[in-house]
C-alpha cells in the first residue's frame, strides 16, 4: 500500500511523515532527504541535484522517480511517500510504479497551511534552501507545479485535506483520524 503526503514547503510534511511512519510502521521515503543525502555522499545523482536544491527548483522527474523506484518493492509493507510526487508527470510515474509493484495508492494527505504561516515557519529554520529568496522560489514552484496534484487526486477520490496549523501532536491526530487509524 502507498500513502502520499503533499504539502507546501514549511507545512510540516517531513515532521508529520516521520511521526506517522514511526507510529504505524510504514516505510518513510522522503525524496528531499534522499537527494540531500546523495549530495552529501557526492554520488552522480547528488551532483546532478545540487544546483536544483540550491535554487529551490525541482530535480528532473526521471531522476527522482528512479530514486523512488529503487526502493519500492512488492509485498505487504506500507510506503509513506513524503515529497513525491511533486507534479503531474511524477504522479504518472508513481501510478506506473504502483501498478508494477502491485501497490494501491490508498490516500493522499494534503497538509494545508496558509502562506503567511509558511513563510514565518521557514524563516525560522536553518536549512541551506531556507534563504528568503529561495523560500519564495520554492513556494512559487509549489503553486505552479505541485498544487495541480490536489485536483488530480481529488478527482480520483483519494484526497484527504488536513488543517496543518496547530501543535505537531494535534496535526498528527488529525492525520490519523483522516486515515481511519485512530487517535494519537
Ligand atoms: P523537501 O525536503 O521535500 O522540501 O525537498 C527539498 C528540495 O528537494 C526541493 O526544493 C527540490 O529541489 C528537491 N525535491 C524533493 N522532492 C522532489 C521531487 N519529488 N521532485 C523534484 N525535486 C524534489
Amino acid at each position: 500500500m502507498i500513502l502520499v503526503l503533499v504539502g507546501p514547503p514549511g507545512s510540516g510534511k517531513g515532521t508529520q511523515a516521520a511521526l506517522l511512519a514511526a507510529r504505524c510502521g510504514m516505510i518513510h521515503l522522503s525524496t528531499g532527504e534522499l537527494l540531500r543525502e546523495a549530495r552529501l555522499r557526492g554520488t552522480p545523482v547528488g551532483r546532478e541535484a545540487a544546483a536544483y536544491l540550491d535554487e529551490g527548483r525541482l530535480v528532473p522527474d526521471d531522476t527522482v522517480a528512479a530514486l523512488v523506484a529503487q526502493r519500492l518493492r512488492p509485498g505487504p509493507a506500507t510506503y509513506l511517500l513524503d515529497g513525491f510526487p511533486r507534479n503531474v508527470e511524477q504522479a504518472a510515474h508513481l501510478e506506473r510504479m504502483a501498478a508494477e509493484t502491485r501497490h494501491a495508492i490508498e490516500a493522499v494527505v494534503l497538509l494545508d497551511v496558509p502562506e503567511a504561516e509558511l513563510v514565518r515557519r521557514l524563516t525560522g529554520r536553518a536549512r541551506a534552501d531556507d534563504d528568503p529568496a529561495i523560500i519564495q522560489k520554492r513556494l512559487a514552484v509549489y503553486v505552479r507545479e505541485t498544487a495541480p496534484l490536489i485536483d488530480h487526486y481529488d478527482a480520483k477520490g483519494l484526497l484527504r485535506r488536513i488543517h496543518g496549523r496547530g501543535a505537531v501532536k494535534t496535526v498528527h491526530g488529525r492525520i490519523l483520524r483522516a486515515l481511519g487509524l485512530g487517535r494519537a
